[in-house]
C-alpha cells in the first residue's frame, strides 16, 4: 500500500515550505534567518542560544526517542503533546465535507475536535455501557469495510476513560482490512502503565498504522507539550509538511532531553509503580461505597465510576477542593466521574470528601 494515495491531494502536491534551520544547519556564520546577532536572556544550560531558531526536529531528541520506543529515527515526528500529533494526522489525511475518522465512544476527545475542525465526517461506533464500556470490534471493521470516506481509524489503549486495551489480535486484523483504505492511528498515551506491549513493533511491517505516544503520562511532563509520532518515513514525511517549521521551543528541547536522560530511567521506573500502588489504594478506598454502582479500574492511570448523582458528587468534592472529572455533554456517560490517581496526600482529600458526602446521604 501507498499511503500517499490516501492522503489530501493537494498537501501531496504542495511545494513544502522551506525554513532556514531545514535549508541549512545551525552552524557557521549564520546569516540566514533574520535572527539577532546575540541573545537579551543567557544562562540556558544547552542549546544554541535563544536568539536562535531550534531545529525544526531536533536530532539528538529523535534518537533517544526512537531509542526509547524501539523504531528507526525516520520513524519518528516530535510533536507538541499528541493533541498536535492527532491534530496533523487528521488535517494531512481527511478532505473537508469528504472524509471521515472512525471513533469509538466514550473515548479521548481529541479525535471529535481535531475532525470538527477540519470538517470531516466523524463514524462514531459505540462501546458498550452494559459490558464496561467494551469496544464493539465487528461494528469497527464493519465501519471501514462499509464506508470508503474513512481516512483515519482512532483506537486508544488503554483508552480514555474506560482504561481498556486493544486486543492485538484486533489490531493485526483492522490494520490488514484497512490497508489502502485508511489509517489506524493507535493513541497509547497511557501504555507505560499497562503491560501490554507496544504496538510499534508492528510498524515496520504496516505502512497504515501510526503509534502515538507522549511525554506528558508516564514521564510526569505534562507541561512540557512534548509528544511523538511512530509511523512509517512515507507517513511522516507528509506530517512534516504541514507541522509548524519550529514546532518546539528551545528549552523545551533541553527539558525534554534531560527528561529522557537515562539516569532518570529508575525515577520513571520508582514513579510508575508509585502510581501503581497508590491506584490499588484508590481502589480500596472507593469500593464498597454505597453510592458507586459500577467500578471500572481499567490499565492506567485513572479509574471510572457510575454513581448515583454524580453531578451533585462532583461538584461536592469540588467544594471541597478535590476536582474530579465529570462528563456533562456526554450522553454516556452522565452517571460517570472519572478520578486520577495522586499522590497519597491527594487521595486522603478524596477520602474525607467522599466520607463526608457519604454520612449526609
Ligand atoms: N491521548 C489520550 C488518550 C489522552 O488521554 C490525552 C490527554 N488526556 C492525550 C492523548 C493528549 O496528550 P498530550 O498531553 O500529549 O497532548
Amino acid at each position: 500500500m501507498n499511503v500517499t494515495a490516501l492522503a489530501r491531494p493537494e498537501i501531496v502536491a504542495m511545494q513544502p515550505y522551506a525554513s532556514a534551520r531545514s535549508e541549512a544547519p545551525g552552524q557557521g556564520v549564520l546569516l540566514n534567518a533574520n535572527e539577532a546577532p546575540r541573545p537579551l536572556l543567557t544562562g540556558l544550560d544547552s542549546g544554541p542560544g535563544l536568539h536562535r531558531y531550534p531545529e525544526p526536529q531536533p536530532q539528538e531528541l529523535v534518537a533517544r526517542l526512537a531509542e526509547r520506543y524501539a523504531v528507526p529515527r525516520d520513524c519518528v515526528l516530535v510533536t507538541r503533546g499528541s493533541d498536535e500529533g492527532i491534530d496533523l494526522l487528521t488535517r494531512v489525511f481527511c478532505r473537508a465535507g469528504r472524509d471521515a475518522v472512525v471513533q469509538c465512544p466514550p473515548t479521548f476527545g481529541m479525535y471529535r475536535i481535531a475532525a470538527c475542525i477540519q470538517g470531516a465526517d466523524i463514524v462514531s461506533v459505540a462501546r458498550d455501557p452494559a459490558r464496561r464500556f467494551a469496544m464493539d470490534e465487528p461494528a469497527v471493521l464493519a465501519a471501514v469495510a462499509r464506508d470508503d470516506r474513512v481516512r483515519l481509524i482512532f483506537l486508544t489503549s488503554p483508552n480514555n476513560p474506560t482504561g481498556d486495551l486493544v486486543r492485538e489480535d484486533f489490531l493485526q486484523k483492522l490494520l490488514t482490512a484497512a490497508a489502502g483504505r485508511a489509517l489506524v492511528v493507535l493513541d497509547e498515551a497511557y501504555a507505560e502503565f499497562c503491560a501490554q506491549p507496544s504496538a510499534t513493533r508492528l510498524i515496520e511491517a504496516h505502512e497504515n498504522l501510526v503509534v502515538l505516544r507522549t511525554l506528558s503520562k508516564a514521564w510526569a511532563s505534562a507541561g512540557l507539550r512534548c509528544g511523538v509520532v511512530l509511523a512509517q518515513p512515507s507517513v511522516i514525511g507528509l506530517l512534516r509538511r504541514v507541522i509548524a517549521p519550529y514546532p518546539l521551543a528551545t528549552p523545551i528541547i533541553a527539558l525534554a532531553l534531560r527528561t529522557l536522560d537515562d539516569g532518570m530511567r529508575e525515577r520513571q521506573a520508582r514513579l510508575i509503580e508509585e502510581i501503581a500502588r497508590n491506584k490499588k489504594a484508590l481502589i480500596e478506598l472507593l469500593e464498597n461505597r454505597t453510592f458507586v454502582n459500577e467500578l471500572i479500574a481499567g490499565e492506567a492511570n485513572f479509574v471510572l465510576l457510575r454513581v448515583n448523582d454524580a453531578r451533585a458528587l462532583l461538584r461536592y468534592c469540588a467544594d471541597r477542593g478535590v476536582i474530579l472529572r465529570g462528563f456533562a455533554t456526554d450522553p454516556e456517560l452522565q452517571d460517570c466521574l472519572r478520578i486520577s490517581v495522586g499522590s497519597a496526600a491527594d487521595q486522603a482529600a478524596l477520602a474525607q470528601a467522599l466520607d463526608a458526602w457519604e454520612n449526609e446521604r
